[in-house]
């Protein structure tokens, strides 16, 4: 079984050729979602051949990830990126192009997939996971089920979980107070540009003011920059009981590139430590095991399935 995985993120996409859980050969390659999608689809199939030229055995299975609402396999809403791509003829694509029908999932689901079968939630049935980036993407698996519902959202808006009333914030789904609204990267720009504390901030500096920069305003010390990681640790700490609550997972995964921050990690399990009702016993937090490579991992699994 070899698995041609697609991970299409916000500013990149990411293809492998997996078999036995392995990832064997990746290609990575920068992308403008805001780009039309038949430029996007030539790259993938150029990728796709220099992929195949590598290996001497075909794929047997193809699978996309997209950062959107996918419902039974076809997308149903974008949220902005890759316009076109609900009313794309996904399926007749990927017969023409590789000679396989093609196996869509949400992202953050695929993540989750990922680690059920390979990396960070292995043994576990029963796991919700958040990615940390742009925005917050969630999944949720309960008896080693992904969760779908009628229209594919059960578990995957968890991102979109209010936190906050006394100040709620506009957030890029409609809704107001979102956790990502709080913590999602976009969200630690504009409250940095917000901030009365601004102009004083080594923050000022930055066109984009990210987790990283955020790092390494904590490093010098920057009022700031604390302030910033101690609101958006708050912020997930909270989102991440309000999954606990609503799904009763064994283990939380938190993915993305922020989780490389030592110390978020940590803080979000010692704030799910100290506040979730869970009178059995505390719930494991970890980060993803291969921050690089769950999505494709999950695209594979899934063809085990
Ligand atoms: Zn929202």
């Amino acid at each position: 079984m070899l698995t041609l995985a697609i991970d299409m993120g916000g500013s990149r996409i990411k293809m492998g050729l997996v078999a036995d859980g392995t990832v064997r050969e990746t290609a990575i390659f920068p992308v403008d979602s805001a780009a039309p999608l038949a430029q996007t689809l030539h790259e993938i199939e150029r990728w796709a051949d220099t992929l195949a030229e590598r290996s001497s055995v075909r794929p047997t299975h193809v699978g996309l990830a997209f950062p959107g609402i996918v419902h039974k396999g076809k997308i149903v809403s974008c949220n902005g990126k890759y316009a076109g791509a609900e009313k794309f003829d996904w399926q007749g694509w990927a017969l023409e192009r590789f000679g396989k029908p093609i196996d869509i999932l949400n992202d953050a689901a695929a993540a989750l997939l990922g680690e059920l079968h390979f990396g960070a939630a292995r043994g576990a049935e029963n796991a919700v996971l958040l990615m940390i980036g742009t925005g917050i993407g969630a999944a949720a698996a309960v008896n080693g089920h992904l969760l779908e519902g009628k229209h594919f959202t059960l578990g995957m808006l968890g991102g979109h979980i209010a936190i906050e009333m006394q100040h709620p914030r506009k957030c890029s789904c409609g809704n107001i107070g979102c956790l990502e609204a709080w913590a999602g990267t976009w969200a630690i720009n504009e409250l940095a540009h917000e901030s009365p504390l601004f102009d004083g901030s080594c923050l000022r500096r930055m066109a984009y003011v990210d987790y990283r920069a955020v790092a390494q305003g904590m490093e010098q010390n920057d009022p700031l920059s604390l302030r910033l990681f101690d609101g958006a640790v708050a912020a997930l700490g909270m989102g991440a009981v309000n999954l606990v609550h609503a799904y009763d997972p064994e283990v939380v995964i938190l993915g993305g590139g922020p989780t490389h921050i030592p110390s978020l990690c940590e803080k979000i399990a010692a704030y799910v430590r100290q506040y979730a009702w869970t009178p059995w016993g505390t719930v494991d937090v970890k980060t993803t095991e291969n921050p690089e490579t769950s999505v494709l991992l999950g695209l594979h699994a899934r063809s085990l399935m």
